[in-house]
């Protein structure tokens, strides 16, 4: 082939693929390129172009969104306590966004479970001053190798500073810059590992990747996820918030109680459906093709989960 039709051919598909790059990032700056570039890979590399904001909440708890998992912040005199640590590369913006909060040095973080866009921040927050608490799984999937199918790929542990010095099983409560923090394990859902955070007198709960506001969720059969433990896990989430609870998810706006509910009955409704369809024979292909969860793609699938993937997590559990 002629060279000028090489570099013509390469310069159309660079145009396409930063074109397509900036649309996805309007849209959801957690979608992936994965044919090209693993997603983990991808999603490290473009961290430090990330765009943070910071949400205020009630009782000096703010939310960092876009550096991977909703990241809540507790400022005061015991130092900051963060709830989940993104992507390391965001490092500079996440110093930036703290900043922006506090003057307090940092000090605890807390991790919602062991998925890299929760924990990637882990070591270098260690080194700025963090202790790390967990759940026992948490700390075990980042203390050994641990392969996630949906994403085809395996995590080498993380760095030693990267591993939670703490761990609990079932239940903790920690009382930290004046508030009391309750922790509590729920029974495998999105991991095995997964915990809710509430500070109880601000009444705001952040959930973890039990509850994705807006956006079809992953759900890591790899690491003990299920479709029956997420909807175990909302149901646990909905019997636990009132009318006037905050509710932080893992990915997505700042939510509440009916927002909870509608994500509840979308997962019971797609698990009906895709069950349904299983049990006549039709194979995952055919039912992507049936469209089950046709009244939610257009506002549900644009984000890092596309409709089939999440049809194919869904159908993976029933
Ligand atoms: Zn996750």
């Amino acid at each position: 082939m002629n060279s000028k039709l090489d570099a013509d051919i390469s310069r159309r598909r660079f145009l396409v693929s930063t074109s397509m790059a900036a649309t996805v990032a309007l849209l959801a700056p957690r979608h992936m390129f994965a044919q090209d570039e693993g997603l983990v890979q991808t999603a490290r590399r473009t961290a430090a172009a990330a765009t943070i904001t910071v949400q205020q909440l009630l009782g000096k708890i703010s939310v960092l969104m876009g550096a991977g998992g909703n990241i809540a912040v507790l400022p005061g005199r015991d130092g900051n306590v963060l709830i989940d640590g993104g992507y390391a590369g965001a490092r500079p913006k996440i110093t930036a966004a703290l900043a922006s909060i506090s003057s307090d040095p940092i000090k605890h973080l807390i991790n919602t479970h062991w998925h890299f866009d929760h924990t990637d921040g882990n070591e270098w927050l260690h080194s700025a001053g963090a202790t790390i608490l967990s759940h026992t799984n948490t700390r075990k999937h980042l203390s050994t190798a641990t392969r996630v199918e949906g994403w085809n790929f395996t995590f080498p542990p993380s760095p030693p500073g990267g591993i939670p010095a703490e761990v609990f099983d079932d239940e903790r409560t920690v009382q930290l810059n004046g508030m009391t923090i309750a922790l509590k394990h729920y029974a495998p859902a999105h991991t095995d590992g997964d915990i809710s955070v509430h500070f109880t007198s601000a009444d705001i709960f952040h959930v973890g990747d039990t509850f994705w506001n807006g956006y079809y969720p992953f759900i890591d059969y790899s690491t003990g996820g299920s479709i029956d433990g997420m909807i175990r896990a909302t149901g646990a989430n909905l019997a636990k918030v009132t009318d006037s609870m905050i509710v932080i998810p893992g990915h997505g706006a700042v939510g509440d109680k009916s927002q909870l509910a509608f994500y509840h009955d979308l997962l019971v409704g797609a698990r009906e459906k895709v069950a349904a369809l299983k049990k006549q024979g039709k194979s995952l292909n055919e039912i992507v093709s049936a469209k089950p969860t046709a009244a939610t793609d257009a506002k549900w699938g644009n984000g890092f989960r596309k409709p089939k993937d999440f049809i194919g997590d869904v159908f993976l559990g029933v």
